[in-house]
């Protein structure tokens, strides 16, 4: 690299590195080791990464929502010297390290993306790990898993998103079902973050004109691997009470302060990293939350000369956008009345009247009805477009269509990059191992290629059931203790607590069903029919277990509503021995339940499932999907991985939930059940891993986090080009 270092680094380089050295001086000296690594997430995905710190303290290793940085603040020193005195963990930790410290000393992706030209990739929400809060479902989930899987690939990429102080909310159910939130105080100096100085030693701050007045953010940066995630934070002292609450929630209520969010995330991330002397090649707006930033940056153009169409044009050339969701909320609009309030003078400054401005946020600019929303002038302010999978990308051409009123449907300027999953996060530790054994060495760095999985078909009956039983036996440990200590909490009778004690099998087929309670997941059709439900449930020859988990919208109450239905079977205690519903889904709570399921169940309305995740992480865990042929699912359902329901689009939603209820509970009785139950001699299903071995070589290189970056490296990125 011919790069040079003009000045000291202000990108928070030496703020993390003094976090690390800060905290290794409180420990041991042979623990030093431990506070290095906790300040860089990597360790997360790499095997036996978190055994290292459980192995310090394993209850508090719970109890601190797996924070490495807090678990070494607050374990004992009795538990620490122990620690220290294990020379088997610190040579695990050495090692560790080792490949943590050579992963970061790889060469660059080759292109013209740099350390400081970095791909720059914006999003509300960033889902890295458990114990960092600042996310609420699949949005996050996909931008962790590809700043993940850019530090795999080492693609000089940044995240920006935001510091919400008090996170996204914690939920508890009450006896009836009914969901109550809460929020608990994220504080940053607890979580693997450090705020970023300048070369005087102050905090590094820009200024985000809001509301008439400018808000003074700060920077943290937390470390990804190779890649940095720089979270802005309004909690300044120059900014009024008020305005520091910009950053308070995720999703905030409160419309106006949601518009503030997205404007600081927008327009503040661009002068951050210009700050921190970084000049984004490319900047990927996650989600229209941000799609203020190419605004920033031709304003920078234009204050320094430049005429604005070629300022605008400078910036539409490096803006890649990438929209998620086909649902109404989604893609919400603000009357001229709130973006006057919130964006002031920002219209002014890129050189537009405040009427032209209104007109990039809607698809008829001249109709001064049409609200301002940030989808369209994400669509019109980047040079590529994409949906997430390729019916959504079928869905937002058609959904879009009236932004470009010459072109028919099918040649809006749309594409697609189909999501998928960092493996290495999503795969659990023992299906890792027995991959590790038949995939060949190095298998995971060639993930995206099919032929990698191929050797699915060589992993013997025998040695898959035993691991599925076993992942199946211990998420059922999790499920009981969940359980019980959920009842407890919500003030159950004794006689329901118990039966969360006695109930739930190592060895019956277990359903999941998690994810965020929107309406068009229709959770509800898991009890439309209720008498065929509780069938299976009490059903003692081919047992049924049914786990649930998801949180709705502070404000949906038509979901929170739909949610109390799951809970109708309370009172048959069979059923209370075989459903479960676990409060407050996150990360960790997804992660037991795709590598502990059997079949995972998702029941969308079509076409509202843009893509959908959490079935991929399923699937590589050798669990089978049943779900509707929308997002993923109908690009991935082959015949013989899985089992379909119908993808149409109706217009009597009554109608349609009738009949998918009814295709649900059959194929559940004619065919998943027999199948599942169908042993050998050995009491093996033979036709059930059969399908096991085609969903993983199926699903596993199509639905990887690398397939996926590599799609938006060669289709979005233009990367090789020399301009830009
Ligand atoms: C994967 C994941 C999601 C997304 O799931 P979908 O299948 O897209 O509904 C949401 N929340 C968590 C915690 C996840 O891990």
């Amino acid at each position: 690299m011919t790069e040079t270092i003009t000045a000291p680094a202000t990108d928070g380089t030496r703020d993390i590195d003094a976090a690390a050295r800060d905290l290794a001086a409180r420990m041991p000296a042979s623990l030093g080791v431990l506070a290095t690594i906790a300040y860089n997430y990597r360790w997360s995905w790499h095997p036996g990464g978190p055994e290292l710190f459980a192995a310090v303290d394993a209850e508090r290793w719970e109890w601190t929502n797996q924070n490495p940085v807090r678990l070494l603040h607050e374990t004992s020193s009795a538990a620490l010297d122990r620690a220290a005195g294990d020379p088997g963990l610190i040579e695990r930790a050495q090692g560790v390290l080792a490949a943590i410290e050579a992963d970061a000393a790889r060469p660059p992706f080759p292109g013209r993306a740099s350390s400081t030209r970095p791909v720059a990739f914006l999003c509300a929400e960033f889902a890295v790990h458990v114990s960092l809060p600042i996310y609420a479902g699949g949005l996050g989930v996909l931008a962790g898993d590809i700043l993940k899987q850019s530090s795999d690939l080492a693609l000089p990429m940044v995240g920006v998103g935001l510091l919400y102080r008090q996170g996204y909310f914690l939920q508890r159910m009450d006896q009836s079902g009914y969901q109550h939130e809460y929020w608990f105080p994220l504080d940053p100096e607890r979580v693997p973050a450090a705020l970023v100085h300048n070369t005087d030693g102050e905090p590094l701050t820009v200024r985000v004109p809001l509301r008439g007045r400018d808000v003074v953010v700060q920077v943290w940066r937390v470390d990804v691997g190779r890649v940095r995630l720089y979270l802005l934070d309004a909690q300044r002292p120059e900014n009024s009470r008020i305005d520091r609450w910009i950053t308070g929630r995720l999703y905030v209520s409160d419309r106006a302060t949601r518009l503030a969010q997205y404007a600081l995330l927008g327009i503040g991330s661009m002068r951050a990293l210009d700050a921190m002397g970084m000049d984004p090649s490319v900047v990927h707006l996650n989600e229209g939350h941000a799609a203020l930033a190419p605004l920033e940056l031709a304003r920078r153009d234009i204050v320094a000369g430049a005429e604005r169409n070629a300022a605008f044009i400078a910036a539409r050339e490096r803006t890649v956008f990438t929209t998620h969701t086909p649902v109404g909320a989604g893609n919400e609009g603000y009357d001229p009345a709130e973006i006057a309030e919130v964006l002031s003078a920002f219209p002014e400054q890129v050189g537009m009247d405040f009427d032209s401005f209104l007109q990039l946020g809607r698809t008829r600019p001249d109709n001064p009805h049409e609200p301002f929303v940030m989808t369209p002038l994400g669509i019109k302010m980047s040079r590529e477009a994409n949906g997430v999978s390729r019916r959504h990308g079928e869905v937002a051409r058609q959904m879009w269509q009236s932004l470009f009123p010459e072109r028919p449907a099918d040649a809006v300027p749309i594409g697609y990059v189909t999501n998928g999953v960092h493996v290495p996060t999503w795969l659990a530790p023992r299906m890792r191992e027995l991959l590790d054994r038949y995939l060949g060495h190095g298998w995971i760095d060639r993930a995206a290629d099919p032929d990698t999985w191929q050797a699915v078909d060589r992993i013997p009956d025998d040695e898959l059931w035993s691991v599925r039983n076993t992942m199946r036996a211990e998420f059922i440990a999790y499920v009981r203790d969940r359980t019980i200590a959920n009842r407890l909490a919500r003030g159950e009778p004794r006689w329901y607590v118990e039966a969360a004690e006695r109930g739930f099998s190592a060895d019956a087929l277990t359903i999941g069903f998690a994810r965020r309670l929107a309406s068009y997941k229709r959770i509800y059709l898991l009890t439309l029919e209720p008498q065929r439900m509780e069938r299976l449930l009490l059903n003692t020859d081919s047992p049924v277990q049914l786990v649930l988990a998801g949180k709705a919208h502070p404000q949906d109450e038509e979901s929170k509503r739909a949610a109390q239905g799951l809970f109708a079977f309370k009172g048959t205690p069979q059923a209370a021995e075989r459903v479960s519903f676990l409060d407050n889904y996150s990360l960790a709570t997804a992660m037991q339940m795709v590598s502990g399921c059997d079949l995972w169940i998702n029941l969308p309305r079509p076409p509202l499932e843009a893509s959908g995740t959490s079935g991929m992480k399923a699937a590589v865990n050798g669990s089978l999907n049943l779900s509707v042929l929308d997002g993923w699912w109908a690009e991935a359902y082959d015949g013989g991985n899985g089992w379909a329901l119908p993808g149409d689009i109706a217009f009597d939603h009554a109608v349609q939930d009738a009949r998918d209820a009814a295709v649900l509970y059959d194929l559940m009785e004619h065919e998943v059940l027999p199948l599942f139950y169908a042993r050998d001699t050995r009491g093996v299903p033979v036709g059930w891993l059969e399908k096991v071995r085609a969903s993983m070589r199926t699903c596993g290189p199509r639905f990887s986090a690398a397939r996926t970056m590599h799609d938006y490296i060669d289709r979005a990125y233009a990367l090789t080009r020399s301009t830009g």
